[in-house]
């Protein structure tokens, strides 16, 4: 069952999914994909063919990570078939590329199966991604990179233009633009594109219905089953309040829409510019009350500034601090107080000298104990720095960091 606000948000997790190791010299590296996904619910399975666009520096043996269960049907480099082979997720291509460095398209066909076992019963779990990285079924998809539905080198960043295909009535939602849609030969369809690079892309697709709104000429999209449909409305209400509220907080919002979309299972993501909530979580109040807020704010925090794991994951205490806590604030002084001493009551029950860490460690949470100390033990230094700053230079300091680091990765140290 979940219990509180703070338990749904898995936003870190997603981060460390592509937190791959980097190779030590990265000669090629992925500038764009040009990505074009067609899915078959009935059969898990998906079919892609993905043009990259790569910078190479001479002649080169590169290795893709792909889904060890893909198959790779063809890879083509500037309009001809060159050798590959693919084994255990990695696919080695020799690049035959003369001269300097130059750029260069190199196309991968492939298909592949996604069927992570879903849990039966929706019950709470420590691992905010229920162990889920890739599933298709008529109920829905989600594809995270961790995946590997796409061919990646680690430590991509690069920019996507997806178009996605799958039954009629079948949608897809993910990160970027929404560029066009539409239905054509019994096939629902829709391309998004990314004006910033990312460093990996996850895609949801379901039997949605979508409904959509504007907050200033920023799309507002809700994507929900049919038994939910209702709930658009008031999610795209709250989403316009949040946009709001946070645009006078912490400057313009950083994306180009903002997407809700109902999950089959409990997750409670938040990529950037769109957030994905679990089916079982959607209808409860508090979800449109906070949690939605909290992934709304997780845009600046987290998302366009990125976090530098190196130094510690300081997004989830700023986000808690700046949602969670900020709602009990604006309500009344004592909800606040209140809050603060539930940090302090999970920090001193859950965690002992055993489970206890500082917060230059925290990645993301995977126990109780990490929680109180990456989300609430980070919330009340946000709270103690607020407190020894002032208002003024606290919140025009928080303004200050998303213009002046939007897009960069930062550390704690950046942020003080
Ligand atoms: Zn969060």
């Amino acid at each position: 069952m979940i219990k509180n606000i703070l338990t749904i948000c898995g936003f870190a997790l997603y981060a460390l999914l592509v937190l791959l190791p980097a190779p030590l010299r990265a000669a090629t590296t992925i500038l764009h994909h040009d990505l074009q996904v067609r899915l078959f619910p009935g059969e898990a399975r998906l079919e892609g063919r993905d043009a990259l666009r790569l910078t190479v520096e001479g002649k080169e043996k590169v290795v893709f990570r792909l889904s060890p269960g893909a198959r790779v049907e063809r890879v083509v480099l500037e309009g001809r078939d060159i050798p590959f082979e693919f084994e255990q997720g990695s696919l080695r291509v020799s690049l035959p590329v003369a001269g300097g460095r130059s750029q260069i398209i190199l196309r991968v066909d492939y298909q592949g199966r996604f069927q992570d076992a879903i849990p039966g019963q929706p019950v709470h779990s420590e691992d905010p991604s229920y162990g889920i990285a890739g599933t298709i079924s008529p109920k829905g998809a989600f594809l995270s990179p961790a995946a590997g539905w796409y061919p990646d080198l680690p430590g991509g960043n690069a920019t996507f233009r997806l178009r996605v295909e799958a039954p009629a009535g079948f949608e897809g939602i993910t990160a970027g633009a929404l560029v066009a849609e539409g239905r054509k030969d019994g096939q629902s369809y829709s391309v998004w594109q990314t004006a910033r690079p990312l460093s990996g892309l996850t895609l949801a697709a379901g039997p949605y219905r979508m409904e959509r709104d504007l907050y200033g000429d920023i799309p507002l999209l809700a994507y929900f089953y049919p038994e939910n449909e209702h709930l658009a409305q008031t999610y795209l209400a709250a989403v316009k309040a949040y946009l709001e509220m946070y645009s006078e907080l912490f400057g313009p919002y950083p994306y180009e829409k903002f997407a809700v979309a109902e999950n089959f299972f409990p997750t409670g993501y938040g990529f950037p510019s769109w957030t994905l909530l679990g089916s079982s979580v959607v209808r409860l109040p508090f979800i449109v009350e906070t949690s939605l807020g909290h992934e709304v704010a997780h845009s600046w925090w987290g998302n366009a500034v990125k976090v530098d794991y190196a130094s510690g994951n300081w997004s989830e205490g700023l986000t808690t601090y700046v949602a969670d806590h900020l709602y009990k604030e604006r309500s009344s002084p004592e909800e606040a107080l209140e809050y603060r001493r539930k940090i302090l009551r999970d920090y001193t029950t859950l965690v002992d000298d055993e489970s206890d860490f500082p917060l230059s460690s925290f990645t993301s949470r995977d126990s109780a104990a990490s929680q109180a100390v990456g989300y609430g033990k980070a919330a009340m230094v946000f709270h103690m720095l607020r407190r020894l700053v002032g208002e003024a230079p606290y919140w025009e300091g928080l303004k200050r960091a998303s213009a002046e680091r939007l897009h960069q990765r930062v550390g704690w140290s950046e942020l003080k």
